[in-house]
């Protein structure tokens, strides 16, 4: 069960006028997904980028660890089982919140956003090399979230399976990309005309049987899925068996 604490770093929240509450937005997040858990899930914090280093480039990499680990002790201290490390750009980045993740002495998976190409991250790293450098920095599972379809999505995904050892993670977006434009929140119809380039629950149970198939052991969706979405996953990966 995964609180929705992503994008919750003082500094994201600050620029949407709440930074006075991140301690409580974050502890209310958690309070309620423990609460819907119950005995039968554990519970995740997610911690996304921050996108300093975006705006003001590399030199803004240690503001951004601060704001990372603020995020991850307010987690910890709200009693989340595990850290989802998601839609990173740089790699840079993840591994300083892979470092912040490891201080906390929580576990955490980590999946790289992969934009504007399949080949490379924002700041030049192959996927097997973001797939290395995520398991050298300790993540249980090492994968790719958000920007593609399932079907785009798979052929990264197979070159970070065949660089690492630990589990690989995926949780791909529910919009159509094209051979020239690799990622949805570049293609034309992004924002206003999502509905347009939908792909359908069937694409997410055919990624569910591939994914269990090919051994890609940690699984979800990013945005444009909704929960009959990640039903639609659950019976591919019956359906595999
Ligand atoms: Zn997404």
């Amino acid at each position: 069960m995964q609180a929705l604490t992503f994008f919750g770093t003082r500094e994201k929240l600050s620029r949407a006028g709440y930074g006075a509450q991140t301690e409580k937005i974050n502890h209310a997040a958690v309070k309620l997904a423990r609460e819907v858990a119950g005995d039968a899930a554990l519970v995740a914090g997610s911690v996304s980028r921050t996108q300093l280093v975006e705006r003001e480039g590399s030199g803004a990499l240690d503001k951004a660890r601060h704001h990372i680990a603020e995020q991850i002790r307010m987690l910890k201290d709200a009693g989340v089982d595990f850290l989802i490390l998601e839609t990173f750009f740089h790699l840079a980045e993840m591994k300083l919140a892979l470092q912040c993740a490891a201080e906390s002495g929580l576990p955490a998976i980590a999946t790289m956003s992969f934009r504007p190409l399949t080949t490379q991250c924002a700041d030049g790293h192959s996927p097997a090399e973001c797939a290395k450098g995520m398991a050298e920095h300790g993540a249980i599972a090492v994968g790719a979230n958000c920007e593609q379809e399932p079907e785009r999505m798979l052929p990264l995904l197979r070159q970070m399976r065949e660089a690492v050892k630990v589990p690989i993670a995926a949780q791909p977006a529910a919009f159509r990309t094209t051979p020239e434009c690799n990622s949805f929140t570049r293609m034309p119809q992004f924002p206003d005309e999502m509905e347009t380039i939908q792909v359908s629950r069937k694409a997410f149970t055919a990624f569910g049987r591939i994914a269990k198939a090919e051994g890609i052991r940690y699984v979800g969706g990013c945005c444009g899925c909704n929960p009959a979405y990640i039903r639609a996953l659950a019976q591919g990966l019956e359906h595999s068996k």
